[in-house]
């Protein structure tokens, strides 16, 4: 019985994505907060990958199991469930800090528990990386800048931040987790850096979260109305998420301290995206406009001559080549809730 056992476990037994193998003194072990998310879980994909052990920790607010799981049970993978507004204790030489929700109605839900991840968890983050004395990657946002009045937006830039509107849970809690980071870089040498992530899209982007991206190529594939808030003539620069893991492990690894914009400088109105979006899903969907958001910044664009420099990073996906990409991704997940709701 027992062999009869062993042998249908073994034919069922997982595979994994191919692991390079790197010796003790090479493998890391790296903390995603956040892994289980959109940026997270391809950031756990590259770095298993290159052979190193991953903990993801995640309370699987807007993340899900199902990004991470083709990991699950594998040697040098572990996930805990787990809200960073407690305190963590474990053991790790680097933490990518990520955890926080991400699209507008996504923050906005819950704007005070947006506020404690960014001040409360990320104080956790840097008492770990403190004690531990590892290093930690902030991922900020593009957010800080606001609505900017300079354009693109170079780091040295210091924002035009609403502190009490409907973006500020976000914004301001982001900002304050920049300056925690520098109070710790200060007070107690903790190893920082700090990402300053501009629009990023991809496979894994979360259908419902009402971003620009995923809201127009659900809408297009769907023959439904594409929804363009305001006029459209707010532009935004739109990265393809391997182009972000790619800088973020570069920026982590780089003797680089001082915050880093990572983005795709490519800019587009958002009528112009929506008219790009529906032509290359090629639907029938007419375009409408929805009254405008508050504090909706109205241009974006990143400055990215320090990454250029310092880390030697530029992205390399071109917006058609990401989108269409990504509307394949939301096709299968289509037919996937199709099927599910059937059965
Ligand atoms: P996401 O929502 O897919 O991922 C965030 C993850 O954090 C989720 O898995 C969520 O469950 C987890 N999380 C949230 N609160 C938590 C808590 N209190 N404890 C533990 N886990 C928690 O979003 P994303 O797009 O992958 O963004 C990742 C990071 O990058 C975020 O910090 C976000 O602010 C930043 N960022 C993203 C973009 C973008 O365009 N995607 C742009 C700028 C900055
Ligand atoms: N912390 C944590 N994990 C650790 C070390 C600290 O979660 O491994 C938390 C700790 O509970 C505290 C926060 O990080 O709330 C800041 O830690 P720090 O050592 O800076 O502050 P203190 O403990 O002195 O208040
Ligand atoms: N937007 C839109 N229609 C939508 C969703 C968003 O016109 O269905 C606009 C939004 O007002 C903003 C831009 O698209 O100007 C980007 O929005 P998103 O929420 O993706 O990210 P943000 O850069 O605002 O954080």
């Amino acid at each position: 019985y027992l062999k009869e056992r062993i042998k249908s476990l073994e034919k069922g037994k997982k595979t994994y994505p191919e692991v390079k193998f790197l010796t003790y003194k090479d493998r890391k072990r790296i903390l995603i907060s956040g892994g289980a998310g959109f940026v997270g879980s391809h950031l756990v994909d590259r770095l298993m990958m290159e052979g190193h052990e991953v903990t993801v920790v995640d309370n699987f607010f807007t993340g899900r199991k199902r990004n991470v799981e083709h990991w699950l049970g594998h040697e040098n993978f572990e996930l805990i469930n787990h809200d960073i507004v407690n305190p963590l204790f474990i053991e790790v030489d680097q933490i990518y800090h990520l955890a926080s929700p991400a699209s507008p109605p996504n923050y906005m839900y819950n704007p005070v528990k947006t506020i404690k991840t960014n001040t409360i968890g990320t104080n956790n983050m840097l008492g770990l990386a403190k004690r531990v004395r590892g290093r930690l990657l902030l991922a900020s946002t593009s957010e800080v800048y606001g609505d900017p009045e300079i354009h693109p937006q170079p780091e040295t830039y210091w924002g035009h931040v609403n502190p009490i509107g409907p973006r500020a849970c976000y914004d301001e809690g982001k900002r304050v987790a920049e300056t925690m980071c520098y109070a710790y870089a200060k007070q107690d040498a903790v190893q920082v850096r700090v990402a300053r992530i501009f629009n990023t899209f991809g496979p894994r982007m979360h259908m419902n979260d009402g971003r620009v991206v995923s809201n127009f190529i659900l809408q297009a594939l769907q023959d439904e109305p594409i929804t363009v808030y305001g006029e459209g003539t707010q532009t935004r620069s739109f990265q393809y998420v391997s182009d972000l893991v790619e800088g973020l492990i570069k920026l982590m690894n780089s003797n680089y301290s001082q915050p880093v914009n990572l983005g795709n400088p490519d800019e587009h109105t958002i009528l112009d995206f929506a008219k790009i979006i529906n032509g290359l899903v090629g639907g029938k969907s007419k375009i409408v406009h929805k009254p405008a958001m508050t504090d909706d910044p109205r241009k974006r664009k990143p400055d990215i001559k320090v990454a250029k420099s310092q880390l030697r990073w530029q992205p390399k996906v071109s917006m058609m080549s990401g989108i269409n990409k990504t509307i394949e991704y939301f096709r299968g997940e289509l037919h996937r809730s199709r099927h599910s709701e059937r059965n």
